[in-house]
């Protein structure tokens, strides 16, 4: 699916042509922090395969030694998780506009989530241990 979007005052905007049509939940302490609640996260995108522009507003924030946050200097809201190892970006679905057909298909960190909501639809829950060893796995 192609999406676009933009933060809240609309100062970037952010244009993937194409991303699978997949939301993944992360329910980790700093995403909860960073996004004010469980991160609805689209597929991970390389810097070639998205257009952003306001770059000059975007304000990065380093939440470990893996990956940096950004979010706008004007309107303050959440833009993207940076993994710097694979240089892959996550945005999150809250920022575009037509995004009714993905569907929520896992949720990583589950034992991080707060006790006071469950999703309804069927998703691969995967608690931190488990979601780190399937991380490791796969890139064997
Ligand atoms: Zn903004
Ligand atoms: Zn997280």
């Amino acid at each position: 699916m192609e999406v676009k979007g933009s933060c809240l005052c609309g100062t970037v905007t952010i244009d993937i042509p194409q991303v699978a049509e997949e939301i993944t939940v992360c329910h980790c302490h700093m995403c909860q922090k960073f996004f004010g609640g469980p991160f609805l996260s689209l597929a991970g995108v390389l810097p070639d395969d998205f257009k952003i522009s306001g770059k000059e507003q975007i304000q990065l924030f380093m939440s470990s030694e893996w990956a940096e946050r950004g979010s706008c200097k004007k309107c303050g809201s959440s833009l993207f998780y940076h993994s710097l190892a694979d240089d892959e970006y996550y945005f999150p679905a809250g920022l575009f506009d037509e995004i009714d057909q993905a569907k929520l298909k896992e949720e990583i960190f589950y034992d991080q989530k707060p006790a006071f909501f469950h999703y309804q639809e069927p998703t691969e829950k995967l608690t931190e241990e488990a979601f780190l060893q399937k991380l490791f796995t796969d890139s064997e």
